[in-house]
């Protein structure tokens, strides 16, 4: 049946793509396969599935991998993977406990020590951590690079480095957080050929949290790999944490290797979850883009803001104009401001909210609004704050899918208390 449907959209597969009902006495919605192990028709039958799932042998055409352990593959984790795979246009996806599972467990992989690491910052704060502080431990090099910087730029700094015959990976957020800089994903994989050989293939590895599945694809502009925190908006309920890589059939292969040692793979229920929530993700990201464009133009228009830094108010000539032209299909639903009056009018600001709730994360829902300088890039000092251009007056929006005029109305409220 699904041959028949190989060209409907993503979002008229989300309820059915790679479940067989016959597989689970009929039921229409694919159960929680809440089980450690799986049992082997025949011993035959088990070794022939460990011989795939130890690359032994080459599934025939059509085959599916056997299931053996939940560490390994469960059918949760396998059709939620499945349906990631639409989204992104990608060839194979792997989930994992968390976003942080997925990147670390992507670094493990594919660098190795004397290797380097191009990042690209501001990054997020669990991923700058990694690169700066427990990478190196294993003798991986970092060389950092700034969102939106051009390709001479950049090349300047891997030149300056030294390392550019180690450069095994370049690394990236696009748009940056909490600043919605766009970085050129074309060009990060002109730079990444530029640099590879005939022996060392260099990786640009992307998180597209922010604006993906729906907005971005970066697998259509030349990346290797996207990664994800399903925490955010792919789980988009903030009551799951959960990651994915994606890419080509050969790297996802390696992945899933390493995530089988690290043992970082989604359990079942963050599977059977993010199943429930891919059947809205289009309806949930939709509205919060269209909630963020009223919240964007509010704001805009307030005397108590001094800027807003949000991608559907780019002014037509400039360079991220240009490069979100490229690649972007929607602004999405990440606004981030700077209130008149520094940290003493942001805090009341935010001490004043009532709808829109003070926490960290992104992506749900409910609307969410947090202080970067002092919360999810606390661990910058204050000069690296001020050169990504995170300063004590800005503040995050995450916009979720109330009614508009009530987050108007309590955005109002509180600058009124600012
Ligand atoms: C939240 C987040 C992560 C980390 O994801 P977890 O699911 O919390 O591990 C990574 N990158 C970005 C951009 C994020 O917003």
């Amino acid at each position: 049946m699904e041959k028949d449907l190989k060209h409907a959209k993503p979002e008229s597969l989300m309820m059915s793509y790679g479940y067989k009902p016959e597989l689970s006495e009929g039921a229409l919605k694919c159960p929680i396969f809440q089980t450690s192990t799986f049992v082997f028709k025949t011993a035959e039958e088990g070794k022939h599935f460990f011989e795939l799932a130890y690359g032994l042998k080459e599934r025939e055409p059509g085959e599916e991998m056997g299931l053996i352990y939940t560490r390994l593959n469960n059918p949760d984790m396998e059709i939620l993977e499945n349906r990631l795979t639409l989204w992104d246009e990608a060839e194979e996806a792997a989930v994992f406990s968390s976003g942080m599972a997925a990147i670390s467990t992507v670094a493990f992989e594919f660098l190795k020590p004397g290797d380097a690491v191009l990042v690209f910052e501001p990054a997020y704060g669990g991923t700058e951590y990694l690169f700066r502080h427990i990478l190196p431990q294993f003798g991986v090099n970092y060389i950092i690079a700034h969102a939106g910087s051009t390709q001479a730029e950049v090349e300047a700094a891997v030149e300056e480095s030294g390392l550019k015959k180690q450069l095994a990976m370049v690394f990236l957020e696009t748009p940056a957080n909490p600043t919605n800089k766009l970085t050129d994903l074309a060009m990060t994989s002109r730079i990444a050929q530029k640099y590879s050989s005939t022996e060392r293939r260099v990786l640009v590895a992307v998180d597209n949290t922010f604006l993906g599945p729906l907005w971005q694809k970066p697998l259509l502009h030349g990346v290797d790999l996207v990664l994800y925190s399903a925490t955010k908006y792919i789980g988009g309920h903030s009551d799951v944490i959960a990651g994915v890589c994606l890419g080509s059939k050969e790297l996802i292969k390696r992945v899933k290797a390493m995530r089988t040692f690290m043992g970082n793979m989604a359990t079942p229920l963050t599977g059977w979850l993010l199943l429930r929530s891919l059947e809205t993700l289009k309806l949930r990201m939709t509205c919060q883009m269209k909630n963020a464009r009223y919240v964007a133009d509010f704001l805009e228009n307030h005397p108590k803001v001094e800027r807003v830094y949000y991608l559907g108010n780019l002014p037509d000539d400039s360079a991220q104009y240009k490069i979100y032209r490229q690649q972007c299909t929607s602004p999405g639903a990440m606004i981030s401001f700077d209130v008149v009056g520094g940290e003493p009018s942001a805090f009341r600001f935010l001490n004043s909210l009532k709808l829109l709730k003070l926490a960290v994360s992104l992506g749900g829902t409910e609307s969410l609004v947090e202080h970067p300088a002092s919360m999810t890039h606390s661990d910058l000092t204050p000069e690296e704050q001020l050169a990504m251009g995170i300063t004590d007056k800005m503040v995050r929006l995450s916009i979720g899918i109330e009614n508009p005029q009530d987050l108007l109305d309590d955005l109002e409220q509180a600058f009124e208390q600012a």
